[in-house]
């Protein structure tokens, strides 16, 4: 089973859209296994955002990032990661497809509501940056058996 590290961004905290959109992952069958509200500090948002400290625009990002609580989770399930970034789309808000989130609720290339992994390895280094591993939580819903069949996990 996949896991992957999902970030309500500060603008999605401030628009009050957590509850939407977790819901469209909760619909999706997608599991939570945690979740907590918290600061980004700007030394944490160096260490996720490592591919971008170089990039002009790094500064506005840790800005936004930086300037708001977020949610951080933990969502499992069958290749989660690629699944979330496609229910995700693309980066701008501007560009992603309408149905998506960023699609649906964002007209910013920036302040795209969500951040999710997007691959193995920047999941097992995301998650464990915001979580030690006694928050993660063993949880099977009792209804997985009708949300695929028994042969596919
Ligand atoms: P994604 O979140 O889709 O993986 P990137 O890894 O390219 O996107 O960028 C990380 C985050 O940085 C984006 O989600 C967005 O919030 C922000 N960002 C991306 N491009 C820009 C830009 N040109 N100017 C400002 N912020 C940006
Ligand atoms: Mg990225």
């Amino acid at each position: 089973m996949e896991r992957s590290l999902i970030l309500f961004k500060p603008d999605c905290v401030q628009r009050r859209l957590v509850g939407r959109i977790l819901s469209r992952f909760e619909d999706k069958g997608l599991n939570v296994v945690a979740m907590k509200l918290m600061h980004i500090t700007p030394d944490l948002a160096k260490q996720h955002y490592a591919e971008h400290v170089q990039k002009g625009w790094y500064p506005t990002l840790e800005q936004f990032i930086t300037g708001g609580p977020v949610v951080a989770a933990v969502l499992e399930g069958l290749e989660v990661i690629r699944v979330v970034r496609e229910m995700l789309g693309a980066t701008s808000g501007l560009k992603a497809a309408p149905g998506t989130i960023r699609g649906d609720y964002s007209s910013s290339r920036q302040m795209n509501l969500v951040h999710a992994s997007d691959g193995p390895e920047a999941a097992a280094r995301e998650i464990a940056l915001y979580f030690k591993k006694e928050e993660i939580v063993d949880n099977t819903p009792t209804i997985t058996p009708w949300l695929r069949a028994g042969d596919e996990a």
